[in-house]
């Protein structure tokens, strides 16, 4: 049977869901559409959720800011309570460490007084004080496991490091998805699952519609791809790449799980950390675990894969990422039990977002999350609900970029920072950290 909607969104991801929430509050007919059996079941369900303020790019940091209070307001928020109850965010701090490679946070700090995010400064003796299993020593350029300078320091200290409060990790982030889907609910959003788009329908020169692998066709004048590491494949589909100055591809990860230095609580003691001097991220996970994931340092190999035929088994970083963070923590239990994520990164060619429409009247893109869009998943919903509406009413985004007022922050930002016909964002990380 044909159906017709007012809005499909192709995947029902954080993302996909908070873009479904808010449109739906807005008024607009939504069904979310997602090949696997619930709600952020894809890259979402891999996510290590980290929430965090600090980004490369003012426009980053800000719509990070934002996005934290969010979190923060998850229940009022949603105006709802899923029965399943609600994600949680374990506010436990954020601390990066001063590098050469990210010129000693120089503009992160700058950024965060512009945008009155709160902050301490530490040296190696305060980061001791509060996370007693380090070692201070400096040990980068990060290399690889194989290099015989690997593990050696040269008796340098680190210069220290920037904590923000503000920050932390959602304990279960496939949850958070599945509490926007009931919140989307509330306001009449549909969720179809088990089902694969494999065709994107136009009709006089705009979006009409999908269709189904069963051949089903569901009709909508509007369809946001928000696929994940699928974007690409959808964005083909519709025959919008070829307009896309920035494109986007799945890139393999893996997250290693393991157990913090023996007689310390890491879950109850420790913080989210970026450590570009050995090349690893980490967050304390639920069961006294370490959760140890890449800084993509540019010794290591990028694998980009076919998001449908991959190698989804542990290679050989899980253990160059526990072995660079064993420098950082010497009593670090080499364990041999291979735990963790292998997943893929749905990355943009410089590492920042693509939420924009595209050459398709109608058809609309929140895409190239580049592992590190999970905190601006209610914020991405909105930016993308305000875009669609303006642009459906006839603004010309691409000529006049449309703004949005950060309400939290009180900020105005302009969307087309996120167009996927930006010229590559030089002061991007060109990594996870965005
Ligand atoms: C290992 C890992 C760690 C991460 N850590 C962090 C972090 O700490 N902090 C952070 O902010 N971000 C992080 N991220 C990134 C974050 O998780 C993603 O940006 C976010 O989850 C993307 O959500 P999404 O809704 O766009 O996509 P997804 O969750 O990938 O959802 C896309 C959905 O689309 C569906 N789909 C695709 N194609 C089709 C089709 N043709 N038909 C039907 N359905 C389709 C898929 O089944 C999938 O469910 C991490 C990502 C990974 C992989």
């Amino acid at each position: 049977m044909d159906k017709k909607y007012d809005a499909i969104i192709i995947g029902a991801g954080v993302i996909g869901a908070a873009i479904s929430f808010e449109l739906s509050k807005k008024g607009y007919k939504t069904v979310n559409i997602d090949r696997n059996p619930t709600s952020g079941y894809g890259s979402t369900a891999a996510s290590c959720a980290i929430i965090r303020v600090h980004y490369s790019t003012f426009d980053g940091c800000a719509l990070a800011y934002e996005g934290y209070h969010y979190w923060k307001d998850w229940e009022k928020y949603l105006e709802f309570n899923d029965e399943s109850g609600l994600a949680k965010f374990i506010e436990c701090g954020c601390m990066i460490y001063k590098t050469e490679a990210n010129q000693n946070l120089k503009k992160v700090i700058q950024r965060a007084d512009e945008l009155n995010i709160p902050y301490e400064e530490w040296g190696p003796n305060e980061i001791k004080d509060n996370l007693p299993i380090v070692d201070t020593h400096k040990f980068g350029p990060v290399k690889t496991t194989s290099d015989v300078d690997f593990g050696k320091h040269k008796n340098k200290q680190l210069v220290g490091s920037v904590f923000f409060p503000t920050a932390g990790y959602i304990n279960d982030p496939q949850l958070s998805a599945h509490n926007l889907q009931r919140a989307s609910e509330q306001y009449g959003g549909e969720f179809l699952f088990n089902s694969s788009v494999e065709n994107i329908l136009k009709e006089n020169g705009r979006v009409s519609g999908i269709q189904l692998k069963d051949g089903t066709k569901i009709f909508a004048n509007i369809v946001v791809n928000v696929a994940g590491p699928h974007s690409m494949k959808v964005n083909q589909m519709a025959g919008v790449e070829y307009d896309m100055n920035i494109k986007t591809k799945a890139l393999k990860v893996e997250v290693s799980h393991v157990k913090p230095p023996e007689n310390f609580n890491y879950e109850k003691d420790a913080f989210v950390v970026s450590d570009s001097d050995i090349g690893c991220y980490s967050r304390p996970e639920t069961g006294n675990h370490i959760l140890i994931g890449s800084e993509d340092p540019e010794c290591d190999e990028r694998i980009f894969v076919d998001p449908d035929k991959w190698d989804e088994n542990f290679t050989d970083q899980w253990n160059t990422q526990l072995y660079r963070q064993a420098q950082r923590y010497p009593n670090l239990p080499l364990s041999s039990k291979v735990k963790g994520v292998v997943s893929l990164y749905d990355v943009s060619d410089d590492w920042i977002p693509i939420y924009d429409k595209s050459s398709l009247p109608g058809f609309y893109m929140a895409v190239g999350s580049s592992g590190n869009q999970y905190k601006n998943a209610p914020i991405a919903g909105v930016m993308m609900a305000k875009l669609i509406e303006q642009c459906e009413k006839g603004h010309d985004h691409d000529k006049d970029p449309v703004k949005l007022h950060l309400k939290y922050i009180n900020r105005e930002i302009d969307i087309g920072f996120y167009s996927r016909n930006r010229v590559i964002n030089s002061e991007s990380s060109m990594s996870v950290l965005g």
